[in-house]
C-alpha cells in the first residue's frame, strides 16, 4: 500500500528538462501551459487539438520531405554536361568515391533519420489519436525520447545552405521545389520539436492510455 502512495506521490511530481527542477502537477485550462518555477521553461500544455495538429503537421513534412527528395537541388555544369543532384545523391556520389564511412553516416543523417523520425510521429499521433495498439505506442515513444537529441535538422539545413552558397562560383543552384520544400520541412520539424517535445508526448500518451491495462 505504501509502495503505491509513493508512486502516486512521484506521478504527481514533473523534472525541469531544462534545470531539474521538480514541481507538481496542476490541473491547467485549455491553452494553459504549464510553467518551471526554477527557469520558467514550459513544462507542458493542454492544448485539446494537439494531437491533431502533431499529425497534420507530421503528415505535411513527410510529403515536403519526399518533394526535396525527389526534386533536384542543384544542377552542375561538367565538360559541357549538365547534372542535376538531389539529396539522395549527395550520400550516393560520396559512396562512389570511396568516402565510405562518411557517405554512410550523410544517407543516416539526411535521409534514413528525418524519415524514420517523421513515420514514427506520424504513425505515433494516429495511434494516440484512435487510442490504438499501446505497446506500439510505448515503444515509438520509447525510440523518440532516445532519438530527439540526434534531430540535427537544424544544423543539416545550415549545412546545405553553406555549401549551396559555396557552390554559387560552380553550379546553379535550383531555388526551386526541392529547396523550398527542404525549408518547410525543417520549419515543421524544428515546431514540432519545440511545441512537442518527448516529456509532452509523454503527457498525452498518460492521458490518452493511462487507465487502459
Ligand atoms: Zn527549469
Amino acid at each position: 500500500m505504501q509502495d503505491k502512495n509513493d508512486q502516486e506521490e512521484l506521478d504527481a511530481l514533473i523534472i525541469c528538462p531544462k534545470c531539474h527542477t521538480l514541481s507538481k502537477r496542476v490541473p491547467l485550462s485549455e491553452g494553459e501551459r504549464a510553467v518551471c518555477k526554477g527557469c520558467g521553461a514550459t513544462l507542458y500544455r493542454e492544448d485539446s487539438l494537439m494531437l491533431h495538429k502533431g499529425l497534420a503537421l507530421s503528415l505535411s513534412g513527410l510529403i515536403f520531405f519526399a518533394l526535396a527528395n525527389l526534386f533536384p537541388l542543384l544542377s552542375l555544369r561538367l565538360l559541357g554536361k549538365e547534372e542535376s543532384i538531389g539529396i539522395p545523391q549527395t550520400a550516393y556520389i560520396l559512396f562512389e568515391n570511396g568516402f565510405y564511412f562518411v557517405s554512410t553516416f550523410v544517407f543516416m543523417l539526411i535521409f534514413l533519420f528525418p524519415l524514420a523520425l517523421f513515420l514514427a510521429q506520424t504513425l505515433l499521433f494516429f495511434l494516440m489519436l484512435k487510442r490504438r495498439a499501446k505497446a506500439i505506442v510505448h515503444f515509438t515513444l520509447v525510440w523518440l525520447s532516445l532519438s530527439h537529441p540526434w534531430n540535427m535538422a537544424d544544423i543539416f539545413f545550415i549545412s546545405i545552405l553553406v555549401a549551396l552558397v559555396k557552390l554559387v562560383g560552380y553550379a546553379q543552384v535550383h531555388l526551386g521545389i526541392a529547396f523550398f520544400s527542404l525549408l518547410l520541412f525543417v520549419a515543421i520539424d524544428l515546431y514540432l520539436t519545440y511545441t512537442m517535445p518527448p516529456m509532452q508526448l509523454w503527457e498525452l500518451y498518460e492521458k490518452r492510455f493511462g487507465a487502459q491495462q
